[in-house]
């Protein structure tokens, strides 16, 4: 695999906090009042760990109709908020115009949403915008469980000079029924972080359970996997919140979330059971996949066999078998299986292939 270590990255530890510590943005999804920002912004100062204040101001909503944000208004409220606080602040950027208008007002940081980042095009122009600018960018990975696209947004960036960029995992978009909001499908920024090691991931657990008890157990997990830093949505009154009401947590909830990534030994009831539903519910993703696999390979041994039944072939072919067998047998141990198994696994499919083969040559006979 190509190691680029992104050779204009400055050294992380310049923005990050002590390269021990996880880097903590929080805030709300969307500023909705100078009032809210103020309260949250002046409750997280309190907790110290906090570097950057989040809020969202031009928000794209994948339904018309919903909270759009407060748009440029917004800012002059963070700057106000950070005056009062200290807190340095971030927001979402979506084109080139979003890019100049938060620069004017003195952002701390900017990130770049997920469904910008599946467009190529709107990402050259906002980092083209973002040319010589020395304030950290984010990346969240886009929508689709695409590296390459994630890596392009980046390197986009990485192009035009900016030194201090970071990758944010929020998860992917996925069909089927899943505890998630966002499938994290954790191989995919691992394998960013193994092909760029000085980039700095850090993972938004609030975009990927899209609900709150759900949140902390994300967020554990992302640390415990070594994640650079955690984003997560924070409002003073979530049930009342404009936009992702569902999985922003309370200043107190967050400062459990807190203790929680912490201490390895923090104990609470529930805790255990909302852990172990995490990890069932990316099983549950895994076999609904290998169901999916399965049934299209069972649909392609009918249409080979009708191949079959017109060249007056037997089911059986034992040098394809073979070749197959072979083949499976090597992929399967470089991706760490166990070659019994894989034998076992693949007899018992190629079993039910030739049994659905033999009955639809037997119908046609
Ligand atoms: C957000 O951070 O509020 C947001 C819209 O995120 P995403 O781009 O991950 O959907
Ligand atoms: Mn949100």
């Amino acid at each position: 695999m190509e190691k680029n270590p992104l050779p204009s990255q400055k050294a992380a530890s310049l923005w990050l906090p002590e390269s021990s510590k996880p880097l903590i943005i929080a805030g709300p999804c969307s500023a909705e009042s100078p009032e809210q920002l103020l309260k949250v912004a002046q409750d997280l100062k309190r907790m110290e760990n906090v570097s950057f204040l989040r809020a969202g101001i031009w928000k794209p909503r994948t339904t018309p109709g919903n909270f759009q944000g407060v748009g440029s208004e917004g800012l002059k409220w963070l700057k106000e908020v950070k005056k009062e606080t200290g807190l340095p602040f971030s927001t979402e950027v979506g084109s080139e115009k979003h890019v100049y208008e938060a620069l004017k007002f003195g952002v701390d940081m900017v990130w770049i949403g997920a469904r910008t980042v599946s467009n190529p095009f709107v990402m050259q122009e906002i980092a083209e915008a973002l040319r010589g600018v020395d304030i950290p960018v984010l990346v969240k990975n886009p929508l689709s469980p695409d590296l390459d696209l994630w890596e392009g947004a980046i390197k986009r960036l990485s192009n035009v000079g900016i030194r201090n960029i970071g990758a944010i995992h929020r998860g992917f978009s996925w069909w089927g029924k899943s505890i998630f909001r966002n499938q994290p499908f954790w191989k995919i920024p691992m394998e960013l972080k193994a092909k760029f090691p000085n980039l700095p991931i850090i993972c938004d657990p609030s975009h990927i359970s899209g609900k709150r008890n759900l949140v902390p157990f994300v967020a554990k997990r992302a640390v415990d996997m070594g994640f650079d830093g955690l984003m997560i949505e924070v409002h003073p009154e979530p049930e009342k919140a404009l936009s992702d009401a569902a999985q922003q947590l309370t200043l107190h909830e967050f400062e459990l979330l807190l203790a929680f990534i912490k201490d390895s030994n923090f104990q609470e009831e529930s805790y255990p059971d909302e852990l172990l539903s995490e990890l069932r519910a990316e099983v549950d993703i895994m076999d609904d996949l290998l169901l999916w696999a399965l049934s299209n390979r069972m649909e392609l041994s009918g249409r080979i066999a009708s191949v079959k039944t017109s060249r007056k072939m037997p089911a059986l072919q034992p040098k394809r078998w073979s070749q197959v067998l072979d083949r499976v047998t090597n992929t399967g141990e470089q991706s760490g299986l166990r070659v019994d198994f894989i034998k076992k696994l693949y007899n018992a499919i190629h079993k039910e292939s030739l049994s659905v083969q033999n009955e639809l040559i037997e119908k046609v006979k």
